[in-house]
């Protein structure tokens, strides 16, 4: 029997490899460095794009249990409200083949662990940090980092599917100058309970509220009894680190967006929150390669992005399947199966992640080019915003 294939990291993108590789017949180990698998954060937009995959993954019953399907997203001025445009989402699944679902991220995580676990071809390991791996003639061999110490792992590939820090990146490409950077861009995000919420803000819809300088996307989870909230602020660092270390109150995180002039339901929204989690947002410039020999790179590992057009976690789910689908069509080759995936991927990804910086740009504008903008936006209207994301979501 031929060496197993391993995925470092149990995120939404290496869970979703390992179910596409396993349907691809190749045994699979995923190895996660922390000791429980447990998603960090909040909500998560799954667009048609991925929806369409975790259904042909088998996860369709699965994930319909747990998602909400807003009926549209608003597009609205920050500083009253107003919406500009309304994309009708109603019809996403005759159109795009799939809806368009949000999902408590700890929801999403879970449906898809427990599809893992399930398959007689994938084994989890946590508590398994993956290390230095050497490739010598033919043969793959990597070190995981427990409990037990070090263990040597033969291996016929290697997916680094281990986040925008991403080790294995690290190791394949050694000279690369691409440490992430801070983007010059924070998130605060936070759950606020429906019933603290304006009750002009519980609809089941996501919105979007542009800012000069920032702006705020929110949508209800769980049969809407929450609302996830994100602020998106442009601001001086203020940790070196990725992680997420600080929070702030409701009434703390309002004062900061206040010179930015929210109006009243917004404000009150943000005030509603308890304890806001720091997340500042790095970027790293698009790769222009994803592999060596039987090693490759997925998720935000291989193309971490800005999250604005928020695609990152379902452009890891259409990696996940372009992997599955490069075995089906090849065989059994890891070099080539590794090579032929990366080439149906990455034009496309990296395409997303500049779309995805510009359209923070696009949110952020201030001043009399702000008016303009809404004008274009109201003009186009909600079908014309949704035909602007057909490519996405096609
Ligand atoms: C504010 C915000 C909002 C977002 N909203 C959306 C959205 O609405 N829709 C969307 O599609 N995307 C969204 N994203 C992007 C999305 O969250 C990420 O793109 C996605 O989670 C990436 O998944 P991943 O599996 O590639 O990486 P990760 O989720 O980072 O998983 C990596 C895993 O690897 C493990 N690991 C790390 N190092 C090692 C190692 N050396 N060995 C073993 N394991 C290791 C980690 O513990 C982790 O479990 C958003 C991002 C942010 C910041």
């Amino acid at each position: 029997m031929s060496a197993p294939i391993v995925i470092a990291g149990a995120g939404i993108g290496g869970l979703s490899a390992a179910l596409a590789l396993a349907r691809a017949g190749k045994r699979v180990i995923i190895l996660e460095r922390a000791a429980k698998i447990e998603e960090v954060g909040a909500g998560l937009q799954i667009a048609p794009n991925a929806g369409r995959i975790l259904a042909g993954l088998g996860l369709e019953s699965a994930l319909a249990a747990v998602a909400l399907e807003p009926q549209a997203i608003n597009i609205r001025r920050g500083r009253d409200g107003s919406v500009l445009a309304r994309l009708d989402l109603s019809d996403s699944g005759s159109r795009w083949g799939a809806p368009f679902r949000v999902f408590h991220r700890a929801d999403l995580q879970q449906a898809l662990l427990q599809a893992a676990l399930a398959h007689e071809a994938i084994e989890i390991r946590t508590s398994a940090r993956v290390g230095d791996f050497t490739e010598r003639s033919g043969r793959l061999s990597l070190r995981a980092h427990g409990e037990g110490g070090v263990e040597e792992i033969d291996a016929s590939g290697l997916v680094g599917a281990d986040g925008q820090r991403s080790a294995v990146r690290a190791h394949l490409f050694p000279t690369e100058r691409d440490a992430p950077y801070y983007s010059g861009l924070t998130a605060w995000r936070a759950l606020v309970p429906a019933e603290l919420a304006p009750a002009a803000l519980r609809a089941r819809e996501s919105n979007l509220w542009m800012l000069p300088g920032a702006h705020v996307v929110h949508y209800p989870l769980r049969d809407g009894s929450i609302i996830n909230v994100v602020v998106i602020v442009a601001e001086e660092p203020r940790a070196a680190d990725g992680a997420a270390i600080l929070a702030l109150e409701g009434p703390e995180l309002a004062r900061l967006l206040a010179p930015k002039g929210p109006g009243a339901d917004l404000l009150s929204l943000v005030q509603a929150g308890a304890s806001w989690r720091h997340w500042p947002l790095f970027a790293r410039p698009p790769l222009s390669k994803w592999s060596r020999g039987a090693v490759t790179l997925l998720g935000d590992a291989a193309h971490p992005m800005l999250p604005f057009l928020a695609q990152g976690a379902a452009q890891a789910i259409e990696d996940a399947a372009a992997l599955g689908t490069a075995f089906l069509r090849l065989g059994v080759g890891v070099e080539a199966a590794f090579a032929d995936y990366e080439r149906s991927r990455i034009a496309r990804a990296s395409r997303i992640v500049r779309a995805s910086r510009r359209q923070g740009d696009y949110f952020h504008i201030s001043g009399p080019a702000s008016v303009a903008r809404d004008f274009a936006i109201r003009a186009l209207g909600g079908r014309g915003m949704l035909a602007r994301n057909a490519w996405l979501y096609r």
